[in-house]
């Protein structure tokens, strides 16, 4: 009954990993020196392996355990995992719910709505050319924010800014019920939800019904100056549309956490469009030491054969 850790689709990546696979190693042992925990590739007997760690797995790999017994995401995300053509999907998949990496989406997306909405822009362009430039407005006070995605992380975020006293509503495939935050459901709801969305912040996972969600028609049905902020996966967003909308006016700026491509290329319109702000993908960073304790729950579970938790939905895809 052994663990295996993998991270990075190609030999070439999972070296650059091979820090932080030893670092999940060195957490896991901590909290109970008795396991037998390998780091891809070095696997040894296939049938030993119940137990799979993965980041950016390489596509067809949880084929070659026969006993496998659940398959864990390292992040909270678990579209990595889900496009696997080769996915056995009998297996249980389970993600994280960390609530360290909650607070850090939390702070990332309150700070990124209030950088915006209070014009830290225009006072850093004001201190540039040393202007005392006391004139109102001083803020977008009437701006309203719409969360996308009312899941684990979302919620935290919607209720967090709440309590900053925005107006904020959310949009998910359910409706839900949460203090002071207007709630919209399914593609029926979804135009109205975007016409108030002055801030448009995406948490959604990645599904085939998420992709390219961020597009030339959804900013089309913003509010003029519409901001948007993406902290779920790069592929929500179209960027040519993105870089047309704000290029036109269309939408004041956008602050952007991932990317299509990760590291953003060097050479990628993104970096001069100064209405765009660049982050990279650190609005949280999974930490093993947090997270080692509900892996290793669900180790347990999975050996004995019990329900587990942080369970994703193989069929919705998230
Ligand atoms: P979650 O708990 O699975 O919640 C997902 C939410 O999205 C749910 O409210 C779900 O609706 C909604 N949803 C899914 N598909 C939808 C659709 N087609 N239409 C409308 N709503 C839909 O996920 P989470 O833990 O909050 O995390 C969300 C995502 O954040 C992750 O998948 C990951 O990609 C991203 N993330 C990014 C970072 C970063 O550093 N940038 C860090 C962590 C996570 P229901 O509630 O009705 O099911």
């Amino acid at each position: 009954m052994s663990i295996l850790i993998i991270c990075g689709r190609t030999p070439k990546e999972t070296e650059s990993y091979n820090w932080y696979m030893l670092k999940w190693q060195e957490a896991l042992l901590k909290l109970d020196p008795s396991l037998d925990i390998r780091i891809w590739p070095e696997i040894g007997n296939p049938e030993d392996i119940t137990f799979v760690l993965l980041w950016r797995h390489p596509h067809g790999v949880c084929e070659q355990f026969p006993n496998l017994r659940c398959i864990a995401s390292m992040g909270a995300g678990v579209e990595h995992i889900m496009t696997d053509p080769n996915l056995p999907t009998h297996i249980p998949v389970v993600r994280i719910m960390d609530n360290t990496m909650g607070k850090q989406m939390v702070q990332y997306a309150v700070a990124a709505t209030l950088f915006h909405i209070r014009l830290f822009d225009r006072w850093q362009e004001s201190q540039r050319i040393a202007k005392w430039d006391k004139f109102p407005p001083f803020g977008l006070y009437k701006a309203q924010v719409g969360v996308m995605g009312l899941g684990y992380l979302g919620q935290q975020i919607a209720i967090a800014l709440t309590q900053m006293g925005l107006p904020v509503s959310g949009w998910s495939n359910s409706k839900k019920s949460i203090d002071n935050v207007q709630s919209f459901a399914g593609k029926n709801e979804f135009e109205l939800f975007l016409s108030q969305s002055d801030v448009l912040i995406c948490m959604l996972p990645l599904t085939p019904e998420t992709k390219g969600i961020l597009n030339k028609n959804t900013f089309n049905l913003l509010p003029p100056n519409a901001y948007i902020i993406n902290m779920g996966r790069g592929q929500h967003l179209i960027e040519q549309d993105l870089i047309d909308a704000i290029d036109s006016g269309q939408l004041s700026g956008a602050c952007l956490d991932v990317f299509e491509e990760e590291p953003l290329p060097k050479q990628h319109p993104f970096w001069s469009q100064p209405k765009i702000k660049i982050t990279p993908h650190i609005a949280s960073v999974t930490s093993p030491t947090s997270v080692a304790p509900q892996i290793l729950e669900n180790y347990q579970r999975a050996q004995r054969g019990d329900d587990l938790i942080n369970r994703a939905n193989v069929t919705r895809g998230y």
